[in-house]
Parts: structure tokens; sequence; C-alpha cells
């Protein structure tokens, strides 16, 4: 699918969308992408409905770390690219869309998903809550970190439930200053709501995927259809994206050992090591017998479309390794967990993580 020419509009716009959804947070970045004061959000909003929406909502950031054009000539860009870029596509469709609403919503959303604690749900109606249990007892078993991980889902539709959104609105934006406040604010915004196509039904808000030092992981419904609609099983999805995600938090256990194994000079160089190494253990846990007992066909489309496309970012601290170095990466932990098979033994963290830094070099 390709909705666009490649031009170097679409290729900033994408890589800021996808700068957004990054896996671990913390140690990738610290700025916030807006910043939630904003007395002006509703005038803003119904401003919008008077004026074509893509007068407001051109792509603005300013991007500094752009790889050269021979980089990206070597990084071929995938169909998730497309899928992400599809999703603006409708929002600049939609008359009643707005910038500033949009990136109030995403705020709300990732903040909420960070603090809230409490009964979840996966996927839109529960559909993979059962896997989800499965897959949390089975990854707490097969890696056995100290700490206990908590798994929030993120949906589209905590911001038309008028009870969650004021919640969001009264806990983390600072314009309002009580609960009557907030639910004034919230029926507003539900009546926006209410006219717009992709607001908030857009899988574009809920497509957080990461994890936090704290023992929190994040996974919202937007990330995993848009990965399950290129042709990737759902099962597969979830289990993927939990698994890289887990690893992190073994990273965060462990990151004074390793820290003092692997040190690399730049940010960018951590970071694309940090989610190759993530790939390849996420792989090793997933074709494991022990662990979730895939075969590699079963979850090779996974990884070469992966949920962050492999960004070709060279120098950002967000980079994640191209495609292929994440599909290479992959291919190693399924091929330690086949090794491993035949004494029918797993491989503590520490072991996988040795084993990972010896053949590194081999994946880029
Ligand atoms: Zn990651």
């Amino acid at each position: 699918m390709k909705l666009f020419q490649k031009s170097s509009g679409y290729i900033i716009c994408l890589f800021i969308l996808l700068l957004h959804n990054s896996c671990s947070e913390e140690k990738l970045s610290t700025h916030e992408i807006y910043e939630i004061n904003s007395e002006l959000i509703l005038p803003q909003a119904k401003k919008a409905t008077n004026k074509p929406a893509t007068e407001s909502s051109s792509c603005r950031t300013e991007f500094r770390l752009f790889a050269p054009d021979s980089e990206l000539n070597d990084c071929p860009f995938t169909d998730f690219g497309d899928i992400i870029f599809s999703y603006i596509f409708d929002f600049f469709n939609d008359p009643y869309f707005d910038f500033d609403l949009v990136n109030y919503y995403l705020e709300l959303q990732k903040k909420y998903v960070t603090h809230y604690r409490g009964d979840n749900y996966f996927g839109e109606s529960g559909e993979y809550n059962h896997l989800a249990d499965k897959r949390t007892r089975e990854l707490e078993k097969f890696w056995q970190l100290e700490r206990s991980v908590i798994v929030n889902g993120q949906h589209t539709a905590f911001l038309d439930d008028r009870d969650i959104l004021a919640s969001m609105i009264e806990s983390f934006d600072r314009s309002v200053r009580n609960r009557t406040e907030a639910y004034a604010k919230a029926d507003l915004l539900l009546e926006i709501n209410a006219l717009s196509s992709t607001i908030p039904e857009s899988p574009y808000f809920a497509m957080d995927g990461f994890t936090k030092s704290n023992g929190l992981l994040v996974i919202g419904d937007g990330l995993i259809e848009s990965i399950v609609n290129l042709g990737v099983d759902e099962k597969v999805v979830f289990t993927g994206i939990i698994s890289h995600e887990w690893w992190h938090q073994a990273q965060f256990e462990y990151s004074e050992i390793w820290e003092d194994i692997i040190e690399f000079e730049l940010d960018w160089e951590k970071s694309r090591f940090l989610e190759l190494e993530a790939d390849f253990a996420a792989a090793y846990f997933m074709t494991h017998k022990r662990g979730a007992t895939y075969n590699w066909k079963r979850i090779e489309d996974f990884f070469e479309v992966s949920y962050n496309i492999g960004d070709c970012l060279i120098e950002s601290t967000n980079h994640h390794g191209t495609p292929n170095q994440r599909l290479e990466a992959a291919r190693l932990g399924y091929e330690l967990a086949a090794e491993a098979q035949h004494k029918g033994f797993i491989l503590e963290p520490q072991a996988v993580h040795k084993y990972f830094i010896e053949h590194y070099t081999e994946v880029l």
C-alpha cells in the first residue's frame, strides 16, 4: 500500500510520528511533545470547524538529526509506515481535526496510562485478556526478574468515556481546578468527539508501546491493530510487543552490571543496542519450547514489519536499528533458542545478554 509519494515531507512527518511512539521512553526521550496547560484548547478545536483542516495541521516540528540520503537508500520504509500515514491522511480529511486537540489527547492518553493502577483489559473488547495473563505468567517464569511488571492497556475508548476523560483532565490539565470544571471541559470535548470522524476513534490515539523503569509496561490497542492490519497473526503481535518490552525490564534490572560491559560513546549507538537486544531476547522467548513455543515462520513477519518499522534515524537517540538489523537480531534469538532446545533449559538474562554482545556485530 503506497498512499503517497515518499517526499521529504512524508519522511519528516513519518519520523516525527514514529518518534512519538518510542519504546523505553525514560532512557530515550525526556522532552514532552505537548505541554498541557491549554486554556485555549476548546476555542482552538471549535475554530477548526471553520477552516480547511490542512491549514492547521502542518507537520511543523523541526528535525535536525536527519540521516543523509545515502543512508536512507539502504533503509527502506515498510508498510507499517504507510499505515501510520493513512491515519494522518484521515485526520487531514476530517473537518473537525485540530492539531492541538490531537496532541492534547495524546498527552492525556500517555499520562493516564502511565499513572493508572487498577483493573485492565487488552484489545478493544478485551479479546487479548486471556493471552495477556498467559504471557505475563510465562514471561515472569521465563526471565525471573526481581521486579513486578505492571501491564496497562491503552484504549481510544478512554477518550469517549465521560468519567475517564474527566479524570484525565482533572489529573493532568493544569488549567482545570476541580472535578466540576473537568466534567464541563469533558462534556465540550465529547461534543467534538461526536462530530469528528477520527477523534478519538483513530488507532493513532492508542499507539503507545513502552516500558518504564518502575516496572510499567504499556500496550495500546492501536499499536496491535496497526500491525495486525499488515497481516501478522494477532496473538503473535501481542506476544511480540510484550516480549520485547519485557526485555527492557531486564535491561533496567541489570543496568548497572551491563553498563560496565557495554559503554557506547554515542546515545544512538546505545539505543540501537538496547532495542536490537530486546528483539533478540523477544525472539528467544517466543520460539523457546519453554517460552511461547512459536516456530520461526510464525514470528518472522512480526519482526519484519516491527512496530517502530526499524527507524532509519541513524543518529537519533531513539534509533531502533534498521528493519534488516531488527530481523537479524530476532533471527539470532531464534537460533539461540533452537540450540538451547536440545538441552531443554532456559538461559538466564545474564547469559542471554552475554551471547548477544558476542554476536552483536553479526546483526549490524
Ligand atoms: Zn523497545
